[in-house]
């Protein structure tokens, strides 16, 4: 089979691998789409860690190719993504369903081999853990592959309490900002403020239903979210690893309002200062989110298909032999989100 693979920072190559097959208890995928995350362009400039030689991609789609001895509740043909997380299912958090924080935890695609070739070996803990999801009849592979960081997306806006009604501030209009923005409204949150420096970005922004968009470089964001929102948005997301840019998001929060530093944060980056009244008078709660539990991957195969827009964040579409080619275009921030796509597998 033709893979991505990962060899070291800066470098990724194509290279032909043995096709695996289905042990006891895993399956075979035959990969859809498999996109690019953020995480995944940090890891290719050296700033987070994945095995050398491991195939990348956990943000992957595609339907069951081969059972393994032993697996019920599957059937080859079935149409699924994958939650990329291989838990122990024991520890603390595995037994609270927070398995996104097993101690243990182990990700396609960084540890393991992920989603960008033809097929995917499925570990058994992923079968038997339910991290193998079936999707509906709706819903295209393509689309479907982008699950992952839309289910990240819908951690970040229930933990911050997000529904009809809620005023958000998203700062900065990447594609986890547009996410926040296409499924806060889809929730029903409003009015919704995005702050983002790039005017191509803001007016995509504009057109995907954001009521106010705002250009931080130009425009007073502070201002302008107490005028939409009186005493501050209840929730504001910060979706850019930027550690200047914590303090300005801190001041757009109403009191008893949550701050979600969603995006993840260079490791040794400046201290962030922060006036602890803000936590103690102003009740705010500032916290974190990554990843996601099981059951909101599930909850989120039912709603992407129908958001509005949502389709339109696979900007960029290569073939696995272009998986270099998808890289770059991430690094040079070309559209939003770059798939890996395996035309002819979603014949439905
Ligand atoms: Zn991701
Ligand atoms: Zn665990």
């Amino acid at each position: 089979m033709r893979a991505t693979v990962f060899n070291s920072p800066g470098n990724v190559t194509v290279e032909d691998r043995p096709t695996p097959f289905a042990g006891p208890g895993e399956i075979r995928l035959r990969v859809g789409a498999a996109s690019l995350c953020a995480s995944d362009v940090r890891v290719y400039r050296g700033e987070k860690y994945a095995a050398p030689g491991v195939i990348p991609g956990h943000e992957i789609s595609g339907v069951v190719d081969q059972l393994g001895e032993g697996v019920t509740g599957l059937a080859e043909g079935d149409r699924v993504i994958l939650c990329p997380i291989v838990a122990c299912n024991a520890c603390r958090y595995c037994l609270l369903g927070r398995r996104n924080r097993c101690v243990k935890r182990q990700t396609l695609g960084y540890d393991l081999d992920g989603g960008f070739a033809d097929y995917l070996r499925v570990p058994a803990s992923l079968v038997e853990t339910g991290h193998v999801i079936k999707i509906p009849d709706s819903l295209p592979l393509d689309l479907a592959a982008i699950t992952e960081p839309s289910a990240c997306t819908l951690a970040s806006l229930e933990l911050c309490d997000v529904g009809a009604g809620t005023s958000m501030a998203i700062v900065g209009a990447g594609p986890m900002g547009l996410m926040h923005l296409l499924l806060g409204r889809a929730l029903g949150a409003g009015p919704i403020i995005v702050s983002e420096p790039v005017a191509e970005r803001r007016a995509l922004a504009a057109r995907w239903g954001a009521d106010i968009v705002l250009d931080p470089e130009a425009d007073d964001v502070r201002g302008a979210v107490m005028d939409a929102t009186g005493e501050g948005a209840d929730a504001v997301i910060v979706s850019v690893g930027i550690n200047a840019l914590v303090p300005p998001a801190l001041s757009l929060v109403r009191p008893q309002g949550t701050v979600n530093l969603f995006a993840g944060f260079p490791k040794g980056g400046d201290p962030v200062p922060f006036d602890p009244n803000l936590v103690h008078y102003g009740e705010v709660i500032l916290t974190g989110s990554q990843n996601a539990t099981t059951d909101q991957y599930r909850r989120t195969v039912q709603l992407i298909g129908h958001v509005p827009h949502y389709d339109e964040l696979l900007t960029n579409r290569y073939t696995v032999e272009q998986g270099p080619e998808a890289y770059e275009s991430r690094l040079a921030l070309a559209g939003l989100k770059s798939l890996v796509e395996f035309p002819g597998v979603d014949e439905r």
